[in-house]
C-alpha cells in the first residue's frame, strides 16, 4: 500500500520533483489538497528552524505524516547571502528574475563565485514525532543566466564537475546530485527504516 504523506508546499513544480524522487511507494499530497490555502509562516532565521516551522503547521491542522523543506543559495563571496531569504532577496515580490539579477548586480567584479544551494527537510511522523535531513550540492555562480528549466536560481547556478547550468541539466540529472535530491536520500533512507 502507498504510503501518505502531505508536503507542505504550492509549488507544483517542487511536488513533481519531489515526488519523482519518492518513486510510486508514496502518495503525495500538497496544501490545497488537505485544505490549507493560507499562507504558511516562515519568521525563523534559520533553514532547519524554517522547515520545522512549515511542517509544525501542517501537523498542527491535518495530524498526519507531512514534511517541509527549506533552501537557501549561500554565496560565499556575500557571506552566505541569500540564504534563508532566497525567496524574497530583491523583495517580497518573490520574483526568480529580480532575485537573480541581484545576485549577479552584488557580484560585479568579484572573482570568487563559489557557492552551494543547501536543503533542510523536516519530517513529523503520524505520531507527531519530528526528524531533520539536510542535503547540499556546490558549484559556481555565473555571469549570465543560461537555461529555461528548472526555477528560481537554476540558470545561474553550475554545479562542480559540470558545465552546464541546473536549467540547462535534464531533471534526472539534477535529481541525482541537487542539494534536495540528496536531502531526500538521506531521509528515504530514514523513512524505509521507519
Ligand atoms: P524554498 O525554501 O524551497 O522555497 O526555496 C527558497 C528559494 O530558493 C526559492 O524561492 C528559490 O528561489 C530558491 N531555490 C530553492 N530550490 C532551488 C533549486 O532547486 N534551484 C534554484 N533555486 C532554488
Amino acid at each position: 500500500m502507498k504510503r501518505s504523506l502531505v508536503f507542505a508546499t504550492g509549488n507544483q513544480h517542487k511536488l513533481e520533483e519531489v515526488q519523482g524522487l519518492l518513486g510510486k511507494d508514496f502518495a503525495l499530497s500538497c496544501l490545497k489538497d488537505v485544505g490549507i490555502t493560507e499562507e504558511i509562516p516562515e519568521t525563523a532565521l534559520t533553514l532547519h528552524e524554517n522547515a520545522l516551522q512549515k511542517a509544525q503547521y501542517v501537523y498542527n491542522k491535518c495530524h498526519c505524516a507531512c514534511f517541509a523543506d527549506d533552501t537557501g543559495l549561500e554565496i560565499e563571496a556575500l557571506n552566505g547571502q541569500p540564504g534563508v531569504f532566497s525567496a524574497r532577496y530583491a523583495g517580497p515580490q518573490k520574483d526568480s528574475n529580480d532575485n537573480m539579477q541581484l545576485v549577479l548586480k552584488n557580484l560585479q567584479g568579484q572573482t570568487n563565485r563559489n557557492a552551494q544551494f543547501r536543503t533542510v527537510i523536516a519530517y513529523i511522523n503520524e505520531q507527531g514525532q519530528p526528524f531533520l535531513f539536510e542535503g547540499k550540492v556546490e558549484g559556481t555562480i555565473i555571469e549570465t543566466p543560461r537555461g529555461t528549466a528548472g526555477f528560481g536560481y537554476d540558470p545561474i547556478f553550475v554545479p562542480n564537475g559540470y558545465d552546464e547550468t541546473f536549467a540547462q541539466l535534464p531533471l534526472e540529472t539534477k535529481n541525482a546530485m541537487s542539494h534536495r535530491g540528496r536531502a531526500i536520500q538521506e531521509w528515504i533512507k530514514f523513512l524505509w527504516n521507519e
